[in-house]
């Protein structure tokens, strides 16, 4: 048996994982993180889906292709000539892979600095003896006297149309198109409207692309406010991004010249999406392959997950799960507040997250972001409420960015004036809705935001003003 042995083993460097490790090590223990997940050249690459195939190399592409569609559309509003603008996709591939490379040798440099020891390998259940977990760490076996799960998530299939990852792609192929042709697809098709779908459509309409997107539901963004998603539906098709709801997906076919999809549109008739290329993103789903939960009978349910209770505790003694591969929103930061809480509660601290004030946020032009309940969840559940909202358009630092489309929202109880939920679309609504969490977090009232002293000129000011429309009173509008 083998003589390493370690407090916390956290299975899987993503924000989960690699968060709960930090973390753990912080509080004293002795600490190990195992992940699999290799680079090109085939050495570690921690930070999961999230660094390596999902939010930071994402934003990467939408921060190069928005710098693109600005040179090409909005610079001369400035004044400024940008004749002839070309872009380099091998180029802006390249950088993207560089920032993920920071990101994972930050994270290796973050594992050295707290003394967490880092197997680079899959870690799987080998058995449970005498309190301990014995693990197999790449090559090696360790045991452990508390685990954390955050074996994270894959992209869903879609059946009969199997990612190749050349025309048929999931989030890892969008990532890296043009990275060896150094092309922009003329035609890109996108099979759902969720978040991925819309930033991934966005990257590669802003540099050139038709791009189509087919979802399977009737409503758009039904999980977002629905003024917020209308308004989103309006701007995102004045860019040129063409969405069809309701369809249903028949045969893809591929071919030598690209993908083509046969589907029933909403109104029943049958169509045909003829494109270059392929993203489909209609979801994904918990991974637990390679972790061997029948060695010490680790409870999935019905769709994979790993069930845990309030507390992230599994049905297994000293086992924890956290991020993806559990229920609740599949988020990068509600992984790492699950990371963060685990480990205190380990360290018998009262570790707690909120699943109440997670914010969301979609990073297409507009961002859309928010957080709370919507208003057609407040009708649904009978909430008397008031609301309040306030347009880009008239606030000053908007109109001197160029940026004026969208709005904030607030929506606040009717009686006692508790802020239920705010929604955001425009300019870096991203940034602007963690005012409005903190606010949730401390169940601050509209009336505390509209008397705060705002710095002027900045958006944030949008945010004051709408929290004074519940009350009608915006002083600029
Ligand atoms: P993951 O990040 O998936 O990490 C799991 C890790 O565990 C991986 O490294 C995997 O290799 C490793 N692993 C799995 N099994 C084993 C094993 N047996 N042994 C060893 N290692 C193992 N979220 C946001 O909040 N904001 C965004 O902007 C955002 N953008 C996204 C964009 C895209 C294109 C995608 C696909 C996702 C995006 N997400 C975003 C979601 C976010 O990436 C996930 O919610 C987050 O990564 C989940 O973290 P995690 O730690 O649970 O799992």
């Amino acid at each position: 048996m083998s003589t390493k042995q370690f407090d916390v083993v956290v299975i899987g460097g993503g924000p989960g994982g690699y968060i709960a490790a930090i973390r753990a090590a912080q509080l004293g223990f002795n600490t190990a993180c195992i992940d699999e997940w290799k680079n090109e050249k085939g050495g570690p690459a921690p930070g999961g889906t999230c660094t390596n195939v999902g939010c930071i190399p994402s934003k990467a592409l939408l921060q190069s292709s928005e710098h693109f569609e600005h040179a090409n559309h909005h610079f001369a509003d400035h004044g400024i000539s940008a004749d002839n603008v070309r872009i380099d996709i091998k180029k802006m591939i390249g950088r993207k892979d560089t920032v993920v490379k920071q990101n994972n040798d930050g994270i290796l440099y973050l594992f050295k600095k707290n003394k967490v020891t880092f197997f680079h390998g899959r870690g799987s259940f080998v058995a449970a003896k005498d309190g301990l977990y014995e693990i197999k760490a790449g090559e090696e076996v360790i045991l452990a006297k508390h685990v954390v799960l955050a074996t994270g998530s894959n992209a869903r299939q879609l059946p009969g149309a199997a990612f190749d990852e050349e025309l048929i792609l999931s989030n890892d192929g969008a990532l890296q198109i043009g990275k060896t042709s150094g092309e922009v697809p003329k035609k890109l098709g996108v099979i759902g409207s969720g978040v991925i779908g819309l930033e991934m459509g966005s990257v590669w309409r802003r540099l050139g692309a038709e791009v189509t997107v087919l979802e399977g539901l009737p409503t758009f963004l039904g999980a977002v406010d629905e003024s917020v998603a209308k308004e989103a539906a309006k701007l995102f098709k004045k860019q040129g991004l063409k969405i069809e709801l309701g369809v249903k997906i028949g045969e893809v076919a591929k071919s030598k010249d690209g993908v083509t999809v046969a589907y029933t549109d909403a109104k029943g008739a049958a169509q045909t999406l003829s494109v270059d290329k392929l993203i489909i993103s209609i979801g994904r789903v918990p991974n637990t392959v390679g972790l061997n939960p029948e060695a010490v009978g680790l409870k999935l349910d019905e769709r994979g997950a790993i069930v845990v209770d309030d507390e992230c505790k599994t049905n297994l003694p000293n086992v924890w799960a956290v991020g993806d591969v559990v229920r609740g929103p599949m988020l990068a930061h509600k992984a790492e507040e699950e990371g963060v809480a685990v480990a205190e509660r380990i360290a018998g601290q009262h570790g707690h997250v909120n699943f109440n004030t997670i914010p969301w946020v979609i990073y297409t032009s507009p961002e859309i972001a928010w957080v709370g309940r919507t208003e057609q969840q407040l009708k649904a559940d009978g909430v008397e409420y008031k609301a309040g909202q306030f347009p880009f358009l008239a606030n000053g630092r908007a109109r001197a960015l160029g940026d004026t489309q969208g709005f904030v929202k607030f929506l606040a109880d009717a009686k006692t004036d508790e802020i239920l939920g705010v929604h955001i679309i425009g300019p870096f609504a991203s940034e602007l809705i963690s005012e409005a969490v903190v606010a949730m977090e401390f169940k601050a009232s509209a009336e505390d935001i509209a008397r705060i002293c705002h710095a002027h000129p900045s958006l944030s000011e949008a945010t004051k003003e709408a929290a004074l429309a519940i009350d009608k009173r915006t002083l600029n509008f």
